[in-house]
């Protein structure tokens, strides 16, 4: 298609004309103006692929490189925005990536004292335009360039961290760890992978946007609104970059982050809103022995919906998977395989990559349970090649109520909403609605803004370790209990040898309910979790009713460890005399 690019006003007549206005009344006006003689936007253009997210209107943006240049047409259903998009034409269009990367438009927008009479929540969506043109020309450079490492942060590389912390210190961070049990004793917190606990600076953060600029997002226009929607989107790429989503380095990555009220809600979306629309009858769905009840209910509740049917992959007698049995659980009528990252039970990690692979073979789509792996800060989407990764923000230092939907752009695109209301739509009239693009079109309703916004604390927060760092001190600790248990007649651990789990330890002790253990060691101010884990057909296949379960974190110590496995030690010493 070719595209008019049109007599173009140049920045030095902006600059003149805007400077020569004596009110903020007239400088709109010429904005106005200025936007009238934009080139006609061809309509079929105007499809999501080139939306610019983050404005307040509707904005479009269209590249065309030509050698080294690049020229951009756009429009907006707005026509101060127009005025705004003429400014960006005339700062950018035809010019050179490297150009445009080096062309100081702040300094520009300082000159025409551009704050003193657009709104914050333009001035946003301004910021937007240009984070997107930018990254056009990144990406251009990116595509021209010789050697990739003259590219900075090719969207497929983990972000380089930055680390101030370390495992040692990390405790103090938490004020919850230092109040004191009922009786007295210290608080030796074992049930993070029920829900962790959070540091001062996720706490802070819900109390800061309470206080300062809480409001509404994507909404109304005033300064509160603006500042709370930057935030929350922010956030949104700050998830991006921590699971290394595809382009976490440009504001691509807000299409594939979800986010949701936590795991449950986002295999729940799945399920529907993709299960719905791909699977017929007799298709398969393959889930593991393992799966928490999340990963299991869903998609019952689906295949019972249009008559699908479940297979499991058993777990192996060193309970681990058995993923020799998945090729002949494979065929063409799998559609989907829902596994879980690591189990919240035996703490077994699982290869999902490999999984991932065999079941993109048979040209099945795979969805990962990452609520128990997010934790330890080291998820990549990119290197699992999952379709669909889902985890819950309060497992990872994070505020309850959030969770995350990372999905594929291609596959989020082509499925319809789930739930329908506000903020998932285009337009709405009398006889039907136009969705909104990604991902507002699964958000329906007013988002969890504060606990989206703390979930980027909690995100910092773990990326202030050295990456490997928390699984690698988990991991250490859960070796000592498994050290220590070895020793103690009367306890059975069940799940594998520590190199292939993480900070779990779950077992049973002889003679004696899970409950009845739980119960006595929160006499002492020891925290664990009994029950069935909402896992129960890993417990049937056990042949167990209920089980006790130690998780440790970041914030454990070999203390708790002593404390802990002290308490068990006597508990039986206790019970034989
Ligand atoms: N999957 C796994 C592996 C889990 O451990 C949990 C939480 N126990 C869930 C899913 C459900 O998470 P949420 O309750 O936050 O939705």
């Amino acid at each position: 298609m070719t595209v008019e690019l049109g007599e173009r006003t140049s920045l030095a007549e902006i600059r003149e004309e805007l400077l020569d206005c004596e009110s903020a009344e007239e400088r709109l006006n010429y904005l106005i103006e200025i936007g009238e003689t934009l080139p006609p936007f061809p309509e079929a253009l105007g499809v999501e692929e080139y939306r610019v997210l983050g404005c307040q209107s509707m904005v479009w943006l269209v590249p065309t490189v030509t050698d080294d240049r690049i020229e951009f047409i756009a429009t907006s259903d707005a026509p101060m925005v127009r005025g705004l998009i003429s400014i960006l034409i005339a700062a950018y269009s035809g010019t050179t990536s490297q150009e445009i990367l080096e062309f100081p438009i702040e300094q520009f927008f300082d000159e025409i004292e551009l704050k003193s009479f657009i709104t914050p929540m333009r001035s946003n969506g301004l910021h937007s335009m240009i984070l997107r043109v930018k990254s056009i020309a990144g990406e251009t450079q990116g595509n021209r360039a010789s050697n990739p490492a003259n590219v900075d942060s090719p969207a497929s590389e983990r972000p380089k961290r930055v680390v101030t912390k370390t495992i040692e210190n990390a405790a103090a961070d938490f004020p919850i760890l230092r109040r004191k049990h009922s009786s007295g004793s210290r608080l030796v917190y074992l049930d993070s992978a029920a829900s962790s606990q959070r540091p001062k600076q996720v706490i802070d953060a819900i109390s800061h946007v309470y206080s300062t600029h809480y409001s509404n997002v994507h909404r109304s226009g005033h300064e509160l609104a603006a500042e709370t929607t930057v935030a929350m989107e922010s956030a949104r790429s700050a998830v991006g970059r921590f699971i290394n989503a595809p382009n976490w380095n440009n504001s691509e990555v807000s299409k594939s982050i979800v986010f949701t009220s936590g795991t449950t809600a986002s295999i729940n979306l799945v399920a529907r809103a993709w299960g719905e629309a791909n699977l017929e009858m007799d298709d398969e769905i393959i889930l593991t022995e393992m799966e928490h009840h999340s990963n299991i209910v869903p998609w019952q509740q689906l295949a019972q919906m249009i008559g699908a049917t479940i297979r499991w992959l058993p777990i192996r007698d060193d309970y681990q998977l058995d993923i020799d049995r998945l090729p002949e659980l494979l065929s063409k009528r799998t559609k989907m395989v829902a596994v879980t990252a690591v189990s919240n039970v035996l703490g077994t990690i699982n290869p999902v990559r490999t999984i991932a692979e065999m079941a993109h073979r048979v040209g099945s789509l795979v969805l990962v349970d990452a609520a128990q792996a997010i934790p330890h800060g080291d998820v990549d989407v990119q290197s699992m090649d999952a379709d669909f990764v889902v985890f819950s923000g309060h497992k990872m230092l994070g505020p309850t109520g959030i969770g995350v939907l990372y999905g594929k752009t291609e596959l989020l695109n082509a499925m319809p909403p789930f739930m329908g209301g506000g903020n998932m739509i285009k337009s709405v009239s009398k006889t039907g609605f136009e969705p909104a693009g990604l991902p507002h079109r699964f958000e329906a309703g007013t988002a969890p803004i504060v606990e989206a916004i703390a979930m980027q604390k909690a995100v910092e927060y773990l990326e202030s370790f050295e990456e490997g760092a928390i699984l690698a001190h988990e991991r250490s600790l859960a070796s000592e209990v498994h050290r220590r248990f070895k020793d103690i007649r009367g306890v059975k651990v069940y799940g594998p040898d520590i190199e292939a789990k993480n900070g779990i330890v779950t077992f049973a002790i002889e003679g004696m309910h899970a409950d009845e253990v739980g119960r006595r060691l929160d006499l002492q101010g020891i925290a664990i979790r009994v029950g069935h884990h909402c896992a129960m057909p890993l417990h049937q296949k056990l042949g167990l009713s209920a089980t006790c379960r130690a998780s440790f974190y970041l914030y454990n110590t070999l203390e708790d460890v002593e404390v802990f496995c002290d308490a068990i030690e006597r508990m039986l010493t206790e019970r034989r005399q």
